[in-house]
């Protein structure tokens, strides 16, 4: 009989661990402190304590809805070689349906345009490097190559005043072992993409539109570029499409922490932009 009881109190103390393990994996947003608290002062008679309990059930509903957002599938679509004339129109878009991308600008560029960073980032887009002037990174020094890196995420973050992301995306997807060394060394991972469209090779808004609505899928890294016209007419179309196909569209930096711990600096992200 002891031992019957000795198991009948472990199991309870297992599951009442257990229960406090799944709460702590709760979001912090509308938090279970305050439902607790809340909780505590409900009592039937008490009308105020009902509206007390009708504002848990509207935080709770509240809650659910914020899991429920998270589980989104998600894609980032991104935007190569600007900043340009173009890059605004880019972000009236994405603005209209309150959804982010992500920039790879050249340096060279960055200057003559920094209200066009600033309203990416403030917005909450990201601006990240693709070198100071869209050099192949293998035809440089290993000095030069850390050279183009670093002076382009400098530049960014002296515009913005936030730290730029510690990855860039190299001109061409075009990576070898010394590349990767080099990044390894600067503390900086490889993002290419896993969605091209060839949107610089096709110039044909429909076309573009329909190659990415064919190939992308839930964590998707689709690469356009924002230097042309085409390319903007196109993402009319495709932000909406994503959106009521059921995808969230994040920044890289978003996708990344969803499927990865962390980063690992000279690590290839995107596997598809090998090819070039
Ligand atoms: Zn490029």
């Amino acid at each position: 009989m002891k031992k019957i009881l000795t198991i009948l109190l472990s199991a309870v103390i297992v599951i009442s661990s257990c229960a406090t393990a799944s709460l702590n994996l709760l979001p912090d947003k509308n938090s279970l402190p305050e439902q607790t608290e809340s909780t505590d002062i409900i009592s039937e008679e008490n009308p105020v304590q009902n509206t007390a309990q009708s504002e848990l059930s509207a935080a709770q509903e509240e809650s659910n809805a914020v899991l429920n957002e998270k589980k989104k599938p998600m894609i980032a679509l991104t935007f190569d070689d600007g900043p340009c004339e173009l890059t605004d129109s880019i972000l009236d878009i994405l603005e209209r349906y309150n959804v982010r991308a992500t920039f790879f600008v050249q340096g060279q560029f960055v200057e003559k345009r920094q209200d066009t960073i600033r309203r990416a980032v403030k917005n909450g887009n990201e601006v990240a490097g693709h070198t100071w002037r869209h050099n192949r990174l293998s035809d440089l020094s290993n000095k030069d190559m850390a050279e183009t890196i670093v002076t382009t995420s400098a530049i960014i973050e002296q515009i913005t005043g936030v730290p730029s992301p510690r990855f860039f995306r190299p001109p061409y997807g075009h990576i070898d072992w010394r590349v990767k060394n080099v990044c390894a060394g600067l503390g900086y991972a490889l993002i290419n993409w896993t969605v091209d469209p060839q949107d610089w090779r096709l110039l044909n808004a429909d076309k573009i539109y329909i190659e990415v609505m064919n190939t992308v899928r839930e964590n998707s890294i689709v690469l356009l570029h924002d230097i042309f016209s085409t390319t903007k007419t196109a993402a009319e179309r495709i932000i909406p499409a994503l959106i009521e196909k059921g995808y969230e569209l994040v920044t890289v930096s978003e996708l990344m922490s969803h499927l990865y711990e962390e980063l690992k600096p000279g690590t290839v992200y995107g596997a598809y932009g090998l090819r070039h």
